[in-house]
């Protein structure tokens, strides 16, 4: 199955609509910003995603990296959102707390690109070697989950059902502007029925 890539597309506004990494997160009235759990440090924002039942928006905590479960779905040192299409009053710009590392270093416009791999790793590669440049690959949406390390798919905590992958996250175009997973991948995944969305990361 061909696979859609993401692609750096060079910067954005960082209130953008649509797909991006980095800025500011278009969230419902009254959003308040998550906090890690461990911590207690406001999280980054890293990047927002537009699916078919709405946009999900992505966060991990960036304040001690490697001491906040950060790689965990339920441990509480990363957030993910799915916020409906059909939300009362649409999304708006997030306010951003004052304190800790809430956003990355830049915002980044993203483009899609179709290759047709039957993985992403493969896809990762076969863009790489056309273009000469891996990095410049954010990630992939839908598809079926590449597995870094272990096969992963968790439940939904709500109806206790496998949960759906929406997308690989990489850690982003440059070193200096990007997310840390500790040299890994993101995973997103989602339950629309019940408005759950979840990231993990596998390094
Ligand atoms: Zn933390
Ligand atoms: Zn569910």
């Amino acid at each position: 199955m061909p696979q859609t890539l993401m692609i750096y597309d060079g910067t954005t506004g960082e209130t953008a609509p649509g797909l991006r990494t980095g800025g500011i997160p278009l969230v419902p009235v009254g959003f308040s910003w998550p906090r890690c759990a461990t911590c207690e440090g406001a999280m980054q924002f890293l990047a927002q995603l537009p699916v078919d039942e709405g946009t999900v928006a992505v966060f991990i905590c960036a304040n001690d990296p490697g001491l906040c479960e950060e790689w965990d779905p339920f441990d509480g040192g990363n957030r993910a959102y799915l916020f409906p299409s059909a939300i009362s009053g649409g999304l708006v710009p997030a306010t951003v707390p004052a304190e800790g590392e809430t956003r990355l270093g830049a915002v980044s416009a993203v483009r899609t690109v179709t290759v047709d791999e039957d993985t992403y790793d493969d896809a990762r590669s076969a863009y790489a070697e056309l273009c000469g440049r891996g990095r410049a690959v954010l990630g992939s949406l839908g598809g079926e989950p590449d597995w870094y390390y272990a096969d992963r798919v968790p439940n939904c905590p709500e109806c206790e059902k496998p949960m759906t992958f929406v997308a690989h996250l990489e850690e982003g175009n440059e070193t200096a502007t990007a997310a840390n997973y500790g040299g890994g991948l993101g995973y997103v995944l989602t339950c629309a029925p019940c408005t759950w969305a979840i990231f993990l990361t596998q390094s």
